[in-house]
This record gives structure tokens, sequence and C-alpha cells, in this order.
């Protein structure tokens, strides 16, 4: 049986798409991965898959979403349902020699995806690549937006937001102190909307996320699957990256004593000003801990890679810190010399943090990352969160909190608890081993 499934183009996006893809072929699926032209995987990391690609008529260039990220969401759901639709009849053509088709699995931001399925009547599901929390915040500041499209006082930002605590509008993915333009809403309205999928594939473990997946199953009222943490149901060796990995921090991670280097990376999307790269690296050098810095190019506006850091950091921080362009994250963050993560709080990052039972520092950027490191911070309570503007005296103390100082201990402890109740999640027996068995057998029984 063939599963055919649809990412959306991003590393965010992709990388659980294709992780999800590698445990559906352990079950014995046949998987097809329907992509764009924008940010195609590398078809020789997966030689198990099928790769199909759906014209998206965007332009070459991988810096196009930065550009303008609406543009090419709104692009891709425009001009990629005939190209899909015609993959799929040619599958369902073809099925006795091809394998029969059990169902399409899409990421909610290809939502035009629902359309082609229902039209050929193929069986689907939605992969929600977020925690819980996020669409649940999502939810309810659609609803507010609905019920109240006036904009709320400034003074109003830090006040809680009932349904949703502990967040607080600053929280919500677009708080309303400003007027969110109407298409906007419409997207997010795409994004919670479950369309004709039978069911919820998610990124997550019922023993950290259960009592908001149980009341978002009530209100969907289908099936959920949550069978994270994602990475560690696949082969460590599957590479999902779609920039070059710098394999020789590993070695350097070697030479460091276990628990000792903070990792600091914000992600493959966000960016930072130029005074927030200073800032960071004041705070790194002051806190006097060892680390291991991912600065992306692109990363600070205005600049190529790293040419704004204060003169003379690299001579001052010797040895102590290592600054590359792009890591094995998985690999870096369960290596025995990280102590900790200075993140932007995605989510893949911080199931990938999650699971090696590290304390975070965060400084969310947008998306779903400011609910996510208000969980960190409030609920689990194994992060530190970094307020805008950026300074090295509260980052300086935030890593040695989270590193060294006696006050984080608690922190400490909370994220080995939660490490603990993940891996019993995976092992036989476990919550999400025990659900992606449900999924391959709910995915047997539904052949078109
Ligand atoms: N990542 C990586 N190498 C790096 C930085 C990030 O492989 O140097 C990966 C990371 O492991 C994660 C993904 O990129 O799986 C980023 O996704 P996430 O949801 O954390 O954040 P986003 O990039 O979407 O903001």
């Amino acid at each position: 049986m063939r599963v055919v499934l649809v990412p959306f183009p991003l590393q965010g996006h992709i990388t659980p798409m294709l992780q999800l893809g590698s445990m559906l072929h352990s079950k014995g699926f046949s998987i097809t991965i329907a992509h764009t032209d924008h940010n195609p995987p590398n078809p020789s990391n997966h030689p198990n898959f099928t790769f199909v690609n759906l014209p998206d008529q965007l332009g070459r260039g991988a810096d196009i979403y930065f550009q303008n990220p609406l543009s090419v969401i709104f692009g891709i759901n425009s001009n990629c349902g005939e190209p899909l639709r015609n993959v799929l009849s040619e599958m369902i053509e073809n099925q006795e020699r091809d394998g029969i088709l059990a169902c399409v699995i899409y990421d909610p931001l290809v939502y035009f995806v629902d359309s082609v399925v229902k039209e050929l009547q193929i069986p689907s599901l939605i992969l929600r690549i977020t925690g819980s929390v996020y669409l649940k915040a999502l939810r309810v500041n659609i609803q507010l937006h609905e019920e109240n499209p006036y904009v709320i006082p400034e003074s109003m930002l830090l006040e809680k937001v009932s349904n949703l605590e502990p967040l607080r509008f600053k929280d919500l993915p677009s708080p309303l102190h400003v007027k969110v333009p109407e298409v906007v809403i419409q997207l997010q309205r795409n994004l919670i909307d479950k369309g004709s999928s039978l069911g919820f594939v998610w990124n997550s473990v019922d023993d950290i996320e259960g009592s908001i997946l149980s009341e978002l199953k009530q209100q969907y009222n289908v099936p959920f699957f949550s069978i994270g943490p994602f990475h560690k149901l696949v082969p460590p060796s599957l590479s999902t990256s779609l920039m070059e990995e710098d394999k020789s921090c590993i070695e350097w991670l070697d030479k460091q004593s276990p628990k000792s280097v903070l990792y600091v990376s914000f992600g493959s999307l966000a960016t930072l000003e130029s005074r927030d790269l200073v800032e960071v690296s004041r705070g790194l050098a002051q806190s006097e801990q060892h680390f291991l810095w991912v600065i992306r190019p692109g990363l600070i506006k205005g600049s190529k890679w790293i040419e704004d850091l204060p003169e003379g950091f690299i001579e001052e921080i010797g040895q102590k810190g290592l600054i590359v362009k792009w890591v094995p994250q998985r690999e870096v963050l369960s290596h025995f010399a990280i102590g900790a993560f200075l993140s932007q709080c995605g989510w893949n990052s911080v199931m990938e943090s999650l699971g090696e039972g590290l304390p975070m520092i965060c400084k969310p950027c947008h998306a779903d990352q400011k609910v996510i490191a208000r969980y960190l911070t409030h609920v689990w309570k194994i992060g530190i969160l970094l307020d805008d503007p950026l300074d090295r005296e509260s980052i300086e103390k935030s890593i040695r909190k989270v590193m060294i100082d006696e006050e984080g201990k608690d922190m400490r402890e909370n994220a080995m608890n939660l490490k603990q109740k993940i891996d019993a999640s995976v092992n036989e027996g476990g919550s999400s081993y025990k659900s992606l068995n449900d999924l391959a057998d709910s995915l047997r029984q539904m052949e078109m």
C-alpha cells in the first residue's frame, strides 16, 4: 500500500514529513513524497521513497520565502492543485502495478490538498508539525479576532488570555494590539481546518501534551495519533537537512567536558538585527561558558554571515566557542558535551531538545514560537525567556542559570524528567510506540 506525503517546503515542515515517511516505510508502506520546486528535499538521502515534483511556478531561489512568505504560501496553494490531481489520478489508474493508494498525508500549510483528495475521494490525514498548544492558541486567537475585530490597548498585552493561561495576549500568534489583515486571518482559518481529513498525526507525546490533545480531539472529533518525538522513532542517520551540515563541530564537541557547552541556534527561518548579534556575543563571552553557535548565512539582517560580530570577538573567545553555519542538530543535541540550548523554540528543535533532557533559553521569533516558549518556561518549567530587546546582562545570567547555577537545578531536573517520559513513550508499549502501530493499522484499512 502506498502513502503520499505532501510537505510544505520549509526545513521545519519537510523534516517531520520525511521522518513520518521513514516510520511508515518501516511499517511496510511504500512512500511517495510530492514536493514543490521550491526547496526540494534531496532524494539521494531517501533511496526507499519515490519523489514526484509539483511545479509551483514560483521561480527559483532559496530566498523567495524570506522576501515574501505569504506570496509563497498562496502561490503554492494556487498553483499545485492541478499537478497533484494529475499525479494522484495516474496513481489511481496504475494501482494494480504500483500498489494501492491508501492515503494522502499533508501539512496544514498546503491546504489545497483537501479539495484534490475530496474530488478524487482519497482518504487523507493532516500532519500537525507543531505542538497542540499552538493549535489551541490559534483557535482562540481567531475567535478573538472574529468577536472583537478592534485592537486592544498595548497595556493589555501582559494580561492572561482566558482559556489559554498561562498565555498572555503578547504570546498569541497574532496579538490583538495591531489589526491583522483579513487575508492572514483566513490563512489561519485554513491552518486550523480539518477539511475532509480522517484524523491528525502529531509530532507530540501524550504524556507531555495529553490534556490539550484530548481537548482538541473532542473538538475535532477525529482520531489523533501522537507519535512523537519523530526523531526518536527514525534511524539517527536519517538526514533531512536542506543545507550542508558542518560535521567538524562533532570533533570539537568530543574534546569538551560533559554538559559544559551551550548550543545556540535560531533555526532555519528567524532573522536577528545586528545589535542582537552583538548582545548575544557579549552575553556568551561574559557567561564564561563554552558554546557552539550556529549562525546561518542570512540570520543577521543586512549581513552575509558574521561580519557584524564585535571586532576581536573570535580571538577573544579562542577555544571557548565555535561558530558554524549549520550543524547536524540532532547529533549535536544528543552529544554528551551539550548542557543547554538557546533556541528560537521552533517545535522540531524543542522536541529534539526535550528528547535529550536539556534546559532551554528561549528567544522566540515568530509563528508558534512565543506560545511554545511560554509553555517551556511556565508549564514544563524547563526554560528561561529572553525578553526583547535582547541585552547582554540577562543573556549572561540566563546562561549561567541553565548551565551551572544552583538556581537552575530544578529546571535541569524537570528537563531530565521530561526526557524520561519521552523515552518511555517511544519504547515498546509506550504511548507513541502504540500510536504508531494504531496509525499503521488504520492506514491498512483505508484503501479507496
Ligand atoms: N537544524 C539543523 N541544523 C542547524 C539548525 C537547525 O539541522 O544548524 C534543524 C533542526 O534540527 C530542526 C530544524 O532544523 O529539525 C528547524 O526546525 P524548527 O521547527 O526547530 O524551527 P524553524 O527552523 O522552522 O524555525
